[in-house]
This record gives structure tokens, C-alpha cells and sequence, in this order.
């Protein structure tokens, strides 16, 4: 009946398919992988693809973890524009850098694509009350999916987070609780009242198999974008990792149904203040270690995977899989990257929305990337969402000519 099956990506038992929301694998706790039965599913092809209209995920349907006959609530979330650079990529000798707008998804990020997905199944499982732990932006997206599916919300926000994002997340009635400590102590504090309380646990780590395929559809809009050919390299900021991770999926996918003919790079981007997986990648070890301490100011990927470092490991595999790398970034070149987008290219994103970019200045600088390549860069949230450029005391003039001529130097 139902058209996909879990299994383990450690341990490879299948998980059954049930009508309970499933979170890890029940043998040895590892992350759960949702496997589709491409044989039984009509698959996707270019035409379609192509002329799919706005509408949000739901277009996706039959290749996501739901039920056919439920409706998919939708913010219209996803088909974000894929923008060329028009002066940082010629200035760092890349000539082919292209933005993945996806500061245009409804609540400012792309976690719409992962609490979508996520929202829906909890929807479909007849749950009541969702929560989950968040640097801000899952936070804000459960926050609006939930509000329009008619869940109720709970957000657990480490004390770090900006008072902007807290303020979006309130906005849609969800019920906010902030805690001392870092994102990993928020989750634990989820991972307790969803036992206990039977809440739904929608954290967008690999807490569940659900959001993360919500991340997938990104390539699939990324195939269609450009043409289907494949781009070298797809540079993804990683906190734990399940972007990155869905857009492998996605393309796996494609390639599975002959639409594009490989998988690309991924080269995941993490801030040198926490950069659990770079460091295991750099030294070539096989398993990913939590982080001791976190020091960036890059919210949204200051995961430092305390208490479940083998979600790093899925994740380093995968960059290995595909050929990819990994790279640490510090703040003054997430700050810059920032900067220079928006100077430079009119795009304002938050700081860990930047981080690609540094990402990429740091590949074309130590060789790992060819100026001939083709990079997709996730820009991933917006800089409205909080952490601004320094903001000076503006005075108030008359609006006169010659008052904002004294202003501005004329
Ligand atoms: C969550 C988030 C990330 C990291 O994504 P993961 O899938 O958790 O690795 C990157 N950028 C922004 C803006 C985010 O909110
Ligand atoms: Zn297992």
C-alpha cells in the first residue's frame, strides 16, 4: 500500500511502515532512510518537471513520505530563483557562481522545505501538538506551517537566538521557550517532551526521516533551472547536515529516473567555531566527533551534534559519496561573504545565509575548485531574520533639498 519503506542507514534493518510517526531506527538508533519503489511509482519526467506551476511542495507528492489522498498545506514554499553573480563571481575568478534564492521561501529559509514535509505528515499522523528545537528558522517555519495546518506549536530556542527570529516565530502562535545553553541542549529538552508527551519531534536534524526528504526537492528544481545538466559543485551550509543530505538524495533520484546523468559535488560549509564534520573530513577519519565548544556567531549551523555525532558521519558519507569536500569558514569571512552580497549583488541574507560564499572564496583560494567550475551556492536565509550590519544613530532633518544635501555630502 504505501509506496516507500525505512530502513537504516548504519545498521541496513527496514523499519516498518506504520501509522505512527517514526523517528530512529528501533535496532541501534541510527538515521532512518526513506526508499521509494521507483518501479511502482510513475516517474518524473523532463516535461512535467518543467511545467510545474507555484504551488508549494505538493507538486512533489507522489515522491514524498505521504499519503496520496492528503492535501498538502502549503505556504508556497519551494521555486525559489536560481540568480547568477553579477560582479563577486568575476571578481574571485569564478565565472559561473549561481545564488539558490532561498531567503524567497515563505518564512525567509529553506527549512519550508523540511517543516512542510514534516508539518504534513504529523498532520496525517492525526497529531495535535508539534515542537521542536531551533536556531530560529525551523522555529519559524513549523511555527507557520502548523498555524495553517491547525496544530499547535512549541519552540524551544536556545537563549543565542536573535530577538527578530524569536519575533517571527511568535507571530504565528507558536509558544516559545528559550533555554540556557546551545542547540544541542534544546534538543535533548525536545526529544524529552515528545517521549513523554507525545508530541511529534519535527527537529530538521536526523531526528526523523520525514523533513529531511522535504530538502530533495532542491535539486529536482535545480535540474530544471539549468537544464538539466548537473553543476559541478552544489556548496551547502551544514549544521548537522540534512540539507545537504536531501539535495544528494534528490539527485540520486533524478539520476535513478534518467533525468540528469550525475550526482554533484557537495561541498559542505561549516564555521570554524564549529566545525565537527570539516575536521573529520580534513584528518580523513571515517566517524565524525561532537564539538567541544561552540565560538561562531553563525547560528544557523552552530551544531555542535553533542550527544549525536553519528548524524555528522551520515553526513560526511555522503559528501565523500559524492565526491565532494568539506570547509571551514571563520566569522570575519561569513561576515564579509555577507557584506559583499549584499554591496555587491543586492542579496541580504543573514550571516549563516553567507556562508556558501565564503565557502566558495576559500575552494577558488586553496585550488580545491576550478575557476571553470560551475557553483550553485545555497544562500539559505534571509538578513532580515536578525544578527544586522551595524546600524548608526540617524539624525531626523527637515525634508528639504538642502538638508539632505548637508546629509549626504552632495
Ligand atoms: C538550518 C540552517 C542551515 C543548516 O542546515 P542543516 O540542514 O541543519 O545542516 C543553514 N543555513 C540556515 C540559514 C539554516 O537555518
Ligand atoms: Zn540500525
Amino acid at each position: 500500500m504505501s509506496t516507500f519503506a525505512l530502513s537504516c542507514a548504519t545498521c541496513r534493518t527496514p523499519a516498518a511502515v506504520s501509522d505512527s510517526y517514526l523517528y530512529r531506527c528501533p535496532s541501534c538508533g541510527g538515521v532512518l532512510e526513506i526508499n521509494y519503489d521507483l518501479g511502482s511509482i510513475p516517474p518524473f519526467t523532463r516535461a512535467e518537471l518543467s511545467s510545474m506551476v507555484p504551488g508549494g511542495l505538493g507538486r512533489y507528492q507522489r515522491l514524498l513520505p505521504l499519503r496520496a489522498d492528503t492535501a498538502f498545506v502549503s505556504l508556497g514554499e519551494g521555486n525559489t530563483p536560481l540568480l547568477t553573480a553579477r560582479r563577486v563571481g568575476h571578481e574571485v575568478g569564478a565565472d559561473r557562481l549561481l545564488f539558490k534564492a532561498e531567503f524567497c521561501n515563505p518564512t525567509g529559509s529553506f527549512k519550508d522545505r523540511p517543516l512542510s514535509v514534516g508539518v504534513n505528515k504529523a498532520k496525517e499522523m492525526g497529531a495535535q501538538t508539534v515542537i521542536t528545537s531551533s536556531s530560529g528558522n525551523a522555529g519559524a517555519a513549523m511555527a507557520a506551517y502548523a498555524a495553517a495546518a491547525g496544530l499547535t506549536a512549541v519552540v524551544v530556542v536556545p537563549e543565542i537566538v536573535p530577538a527578530a527570529s524569536v519575533t517571527q516565530i511568535a507571530a504565528t502562535g507558536a509558544k516559545v521557550v528559550r533555554t540556557a545553553g546551545d542547540v544541542a541542549a534544546a534538543l535533548r529538552l525536545v526529544r524529552e517532551a515528545s517521549e513523554k508527551l507525545g508530541w511529534i519531534n519535527l527537529a530538521t536534524t536526523y531526528q526523523s526521516p520525514y523533513p529531511t526528504e522535504g530538502n530533495k526537492t532542491v535539486a529536482y528544481e535545480l535540474a530544471v533551472q539549468l537544464g538539466w545538466r548537473t553543476p559541478d559543485w552544489v556548496v551547502v551550509p551544514i549544521g548537522a547536515g540534512p540539507l545537504l543530505a536531501g539535495i544528494y538524495r534528490g539527485f540520486a533520484e533524478l539520476k535513478a529516473f534518467g533525468l540528469v546523468d550525475r550526482i554533484p559535488r557537495l561541498a559542505g560549509i561549516q564555521a570554524s567555531g564549529c566545525a565537527p564534520i570539516y575536521e573529520s573530513f580534513r584528518h580523513g577519519a571515517a566517524a565524525v566527533r561532537e564539538w567541544d565548544r561552540v565560538t561562531t556567531m553563525a547560528k544557523g549551523i552552530a551544531d555542535p551534534l553533542r550527544g549525536y555525532a553519528e548524524d555528522g558521519t551520515y553526513t560526511l558519507t555522503l559528501i565523500r559519496q559524492s565526491g565532494g569536500t568539506a570547509v571551514a569558514v571563520d566569522d570575519a569571512a561569513i561576515l564579509a561573504a555577507r557584506d559583499r552580497l549584499r554591496l555587491e549583488e543586492g542579496i541580504f541574507v543573514e550571516p549563516t545565509g553567507a556562508v556558501a560564499l565564503a565557502g566558495v572564496l576559500k575552494m577558488m583560494e586553496d585550488g580545491t575548485a576550478s575557476p571553470n567550475d560551475e557553483f550553485v551556492l545555497m544562500l539559505t536565509g534571509h538578513g532580515l531574520k536578525g544578527q544586522f550590519p551595524a546600524e548608526p544613530d540617524r539624525p531626523v532633518i527637515e525634508p528639504t533639498l538642502e538638508a539632505m544635501g548637508k546629509l549626504l555630502a552632495l
